[in-house]
C-alpha cells in the first residue's frame, strides 16, 4: 500500500489543492468501481461518467499518490513500440490501429486540459529523443521515419542541431516529436479528477480496497469504512498494485525512477539550458530525462534501484548527471528529490487483461504514462459502455506472471549491468 503523499515532491509543494475527496463510508453502488487514482483510474473515472454511468472511484491514498504525481511531466505520444514490432505481436491490422491510438495521445492530454480547464502549467514545446551514440541513433532516424509516413510533426536533428535546443553537446543527433508537452503531473490528475466529479464520478482518496468478492449481481470491493457492490470492476493499481487481485502484481517488474528539482535558474542559466524548452529523454535503457519547467527549475529524472524512497547514490548520480551535459550547473542549489515506482513489462507494451468475468486490469506504463494511461482510461470507458468507438479498441492480452518475479532483485541488478553495457556499446533503449 502506498503513503498517502510523496515527501519531498516538487509537485506535491506547487500543485494546485486536491478536491475533497472523502474516504467511502458506508455501502454504494455503482455501474464500475475503479481501484486507484492515477491517470488510468482518473480518466476512466471521467470518460464513464461522461457517458452517463455511474462510478466510484477508490484510492489508497490521495489522487496521484502513484506514479501519477510524482512522475517527470514528459507527455509523450506514443506506445512506445514501431509498428514493425505490434504487427509482429498482434499483426497488421492491430499495429496500424495502435499506432494511430498512440500517435493522437498526447493530443488527448492536451486536449483534455483545455476543455476541463485544469491549470497544470502546460508548455507544448515538444519532446526531444537523444541519441547518445551512432548505433541509437540510427534506431531515431527509422522512427522518425515511420512517424513522418504517417504524417506526424515530428523533424530530425543533426549533432549541431540537438547541441543548439538541447545546450549540451554530448548527443550524436536526435529527433524533435513537436505533439509532445511538459505539465505539472499531480496538478493534471488533480484536475482530471475534480472534472469526473463534475460529471457526477464519485471519488473517494484515502479509501483503500481491502477485498474483491464476486456477488450474485456482480462485484463488491470492500474498503475500511464501507464498501461499493458495483457491475464491473476495473484495477487501475498500476506499479502501486498490491495483493487485492492475486497475480496482477506479479505481471510487470516494479523498478525505481528518481528526480531532483533545482531552485529556478538564473535568466543566463535558463538561456543556456535546454534553450528550446522542449522535454528531452535519452536513448539510452537506462536513461536520463529532463526539462525546464515554466518557473525555470531543471528537473533531471532517471533509474533507481527499488522501492519508493530516493537513495543518496541515485540523488548523487542524477547531480552528476546533469552536471556531466551541463557543466554550469554545477552550483546550483537542488531543492527537490523524489522518487516512485514504474511498471516494467517484458514485452514494454501495456496489458489489458480480463482475468474474471466483469474485472478488468490494465498495467504496463513502463514509465511512458501520461499521455497513454489517460488514453487507455478512454479505452477502457468505451470498453465498458459498449465499444461505441472503434478508434479506441485495444488488444486484450492473459494476465501472467513474469518468470522468476520472486528473484526480482538479483534479476534487476543483471539486467541493470546488462543494460549499462548495451548503453556503452551504443544500443538505444
Ligand atoms: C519518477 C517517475 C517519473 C516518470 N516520468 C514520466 C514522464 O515524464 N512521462 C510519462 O509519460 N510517464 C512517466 N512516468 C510513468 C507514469 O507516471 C506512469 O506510467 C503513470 O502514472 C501510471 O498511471 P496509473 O494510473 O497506471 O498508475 P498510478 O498513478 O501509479 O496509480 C495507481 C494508484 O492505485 C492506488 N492503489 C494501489 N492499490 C490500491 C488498492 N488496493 N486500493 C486503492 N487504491 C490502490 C495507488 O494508491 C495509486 O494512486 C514516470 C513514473 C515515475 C515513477
Amino acid at each position: 500500500m502506498v503513503a498517502a503523499s510523496h515527501p519531498g515532491s516538487l509537485w506535491s509543494r506547487t500543485a494546485p489543492p486536491s478536491p475533497s475527496c472523502p474516504p467511502l463510508a458506508g455501502d454504494a453502488r455503482a455501474d464500475v468501481a475503479i481501484v486507484g487514482g492515477g491517470f488510468l483510474g482518473v480518466s476512466a473515472a471521467l470518460h464513464l461518467a461522461q457517458s452517463g454511468a455511474t462510478v466510484v472511484l477508490l484510492d489508497a491514498g490521495d489522487i496521484g499518490a502513484g506514479g501519477s504525481g510524482r512522475n517527470g511531466g514528459q507527455v509523450i505520444p506514443g506506445i512506445k513500440k514501431t509498428r514493425a514490432v505490434l504487427a509482429t505481436k498482434f499483426g497488421g491490422e492491430w499495429a496500424d490501429r495502435l499506432a494511430a491510438l498512440g500517435d493522437g495521445t498526447a493530443a488527448r492530454v492536451c486536449r483534455l486540459i483545455e476543455t476541463h480547464d485544469i491549470a497544470c502549467d502546460l508548455d507544448r514545446r515538444g519532446w526531444i529523443r537523444a541519441a547518445h551514440a551512432a548505433p541509437a541513433m540510427r534506431d531515431v532516424e527509422a522512427l522518425a521515419e515511420e512517424l513522418r509516413g504517417r504524417g506526424q510533426d515530428v523533424e530530425l536533428l543533426s549533432r549541431d542541431e540537438i547541441a543548439a535546443r538541447s545546450g549540451t553537446p554530448v548527443y550524436v543527433g536526435g529527433m524533435h516529436d513537436k505533439r509532445a508537452a511538459g505539465i505539472n503531473p499531480l496538478a493534471y490528475v488533480r484536475g482530471l479528477a475534480a472534472a469526473a466529479q463534475r460529471f457526477g464520478a464519485h471519488v473517494h482518496a484515502n479509501s483503500p480496497a481491502r477485498r474483491l468478492s464476486r456477488t450474485a449481481t456482480g462485484w463488491r470491493v470492500e474498503s475500511d469504512q464501507g464498501a461499493v457492490q458495483a457491475d464491473q470492476v476495473v484495477l487501475a493499481t498500476g506499479a502501486y498494485s498490491d495483493g487485492l487481485w492475486p497475480g496482477l502484481a506479479r505481471s510487470f517488474i516494479g523498478v525505481q525512477s528518481a528526480q531532483i528539482a533545482s531552485r529556478p535558474l538564473s535568466e543566463n542559466l535558463r538561456a543556456a539550458v535546454m534553450p528550446s524548452r522542449a522535454v528531452l529523454s535519452d536513448t539510452r535503457k537506462l536513461a536520463n530525462y529532463y526539462r525546464v519547467d515554466l518557473a525555470g527549475r531543471f528537473i533531471i529524472g532517471g533509474r533507481g534501484p527499488l522501492g519508493d524512497a530516493p537513495e543518496p547514490a541515485t540523488l548523487v548520480a542524477l547531480q552528476r548527471a546533469a552536471c556531466e551535459r551541463f557543466p554550469m550547473l554545477a552550483d546550483v542549489e537542488w531543492e527537490h528529490a523524489w522518487a516512485g515506482r514504474i511498471d516494467m513489462t517484458l514485452d514494454e507494451l501495456p496489458h489489458l487483461c480480463v482475468p474474471a468475468p466483469g474485472v478488468t486490469s490494465l498495467v504496463g506504463f513502463n514509465g511512458r504514462g501520461i499521455a497513454l494511461a489517460t488514453t487507455l482510461g478512454a479505452v477502457i470507458a468505451n470498453r465498458l459502455s459498449g465499444g461505441r468507438d472503434p478508434s479506441l479498441d485495444f488488444p486484450e492480452t492473459t494476465l501472467s506472471t513474469v518468470p522468476f518475479h520472486a528473484l526480482r532483485a538479483p534479476a534487476l541488478r543483471a539486467a541493470v549491468a546488462w543494460y549499462r553495457l548495451r548503453d556503452a556499446l551504443g544500443f538505444s533503449g
